[in-house]
């Protein structure tokens, strides 16, 4: 019998492998370094180009009527799927088509199988917590950080024994034939651009702390609000390219910044009332059907300013004044806003390079590359070695899950 298939990362792209791999009867050890599968989708509430929630979206099949859930998809019921949680890959050896993988299996606190979610141990600790109504697998989560006078009192009373307190890490090795890399992106925290005051002030924001701030399963409801005081935000200023094509940062566009910009201006000022956006830009890049997120943008009254923020002045009662260059007009312009929101760079995710280096393989801008840059839409990169998702640059979940069922499909002609 085959060894099976190591994935890492189970964002959309490792699970969309991981899952349609186990449906062809192939065995696969999916490992993912946090402690719920979903990767940054499951924060982004509405997903394009569909809208759908991103925990009922499968990227490709953008037919109403036709979609599956990957959240509910059973990943830690299927047979063929050993999920391995809060755990990395430490060493890979051997060669390709019979690599030896030593990983590092985190410790196992709260068993997933067992917990029913009653909500008591939440009661009584805040060590315990649930990620996400919707995370998979369904079950709170113990942060031993958190530990306080309840925590042990929560283990002992677990009406399901589902918690163990004393659980610890492990070393485990496998052997397996192909690895698969969808290690996918981290959105750059840019508290290094001293122009942005980001980590400086509570109002200025990420992209992806917007989403979860609109989320309605998030801590306000999806009610707009003001990190500094909770009260409501009527005025947003969104600012893009921040860290992307900029030589001192990334040179790279990162692709879909521009998109989930204008998904969450379309949000703000379509579903909530009064809401006022302004984008500042250097170029709106909507590529393929994506532009229809522009045009309606345009038609609910955001505004569009070219050119770059020269100054943000923070005010004592929570408000920000920014200046403005418009480079179309040549002239400063200013605004007074509740939020301002930085659509950050895509980056590789920490211990990419080492991933790199381990297998030998490519690397452009720090992102996996195609073992022939030449061949476009591969997603071979070594010998037995495959990437799929952001893994390989920003992407969107489409374009993730078409390439994840690339490489699957790989996998099985190799397999014949
Ligand atoms: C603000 C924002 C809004 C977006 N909105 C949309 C949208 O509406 N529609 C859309 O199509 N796309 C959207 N995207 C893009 C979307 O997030 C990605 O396309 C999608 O998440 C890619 O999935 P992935 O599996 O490749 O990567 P990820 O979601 O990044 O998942 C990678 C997983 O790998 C894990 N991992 C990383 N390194 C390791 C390691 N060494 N060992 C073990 N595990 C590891 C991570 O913890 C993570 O769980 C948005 C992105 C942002 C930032
Ligand atoms: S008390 Fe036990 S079963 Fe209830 S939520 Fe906590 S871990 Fe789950
Ligand atoms: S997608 Fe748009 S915001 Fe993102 S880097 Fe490219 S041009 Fe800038």
């Amino acid at each position: 019998m085959s060894n099976p298939v190591l994935i890492i990362g189970a964002g959309v792209a490792g699970m969309t492998a991981a899952v349609e791999l186990a449906d062809s009867g192939i065995k696969t050890i999916l490992v993912e370094r946090q402690r719920s599968v979903g990767g940054n989708a499951l924060v982004l509430y509405k997903a394009f180009p569909t809208d759908d929630c991103f925990y009922c979206f499968e990227g490709n099949r953008w037919r109403p009527g036709i979609r599956k859930c990957f959240y509910r998809s059973a990943l830690t019921d299927q047979p063929n799927i050993t999920l391995k949680m809060n755990s990395e890959v430490d060493e890979i050896s051997g060669s390709p088509g019979q690599f030896t993988v030593k990983l590092n299996v985190g410790p196992v606190y709260v068993h997933p199988k067992k917990c029913t979610l009653c909500g008591l141990c939440m009661e009584k600790s805040q060590a315990f917590f649930l990620l996400s109504p919707q995370c998979q697998p369904q079950a709170v989560m113990y942060d031993p950080e958190k530990a306080d006078d309840g925590t042990k009192q929560a283990e002992e009373e677990c009406p399901t024994k589902a918690i163990n307190l004393s659980a610890q890490p492990t070393e485990e090795t496998v052997q397996v034939s192909d690895i698969i890399i969808a290690t996918g992106y981290h959105e750059l925290q840019p508290v290094n651009m001293d122009e942005y005051y980001y980590g400086k002030h509570p109002n200025i924001i990420t992209q992806l702390e917007l989403a979860k701030i609109i989320d309605p399963n998030g801590q306000s409801g999806g009610v707009l609000v003001r990190p500094s005081d909770g009260k409501p935000a009527k005025r947003v200023m969104m600012v893009q390219c921040v860290g992307s094509r900029d030589e001192n940062y990334y040179p790279y566009c990162s692709k879909i910044c521009c998109i989930f910009a204008l998904k969450h201006a379309n949000i703000l000022t379509q579903e909530r009332d009064d809401i006022h956006v302004s984008v500042v830009y250097m170029d709106i890049r909507t590529y393929d059907r994506y532009e229809r997120y522009y045009r309606d943008a345009r038609n609910s009254g955001v505004e569009f300013v070219r050119g770059r923020v020269s100054l943000v002045n923070p005010r004592e009662d929570g408000t920000l004044d920014i200046t403005v260059y418009d480079s179309l007009l040549n002239k400063y312009l200013k605004f007074t806003v509740d939020l301002f929101v930085l659509s950050s760079a895509l980056e590789p995710p920490q211990g990419t390079d080492k991933l790199i280096e381990t297998l030998g393989i490519k690397s452009a801008s720090g992102f996996v590359a195609l073992a022939d840059p030449a061949s476009e839409n591969e997603v071979v990169v070594g010998d037995h070695v495959y990437a799929c998702g952001t893994a390989l640059g920003p992407a969107e979940v489409p374009e993730s899950v078409t390439q994840a069922r690339a490489v699957v499909s790989k996998i099985l002609q190799n397999r014949k």
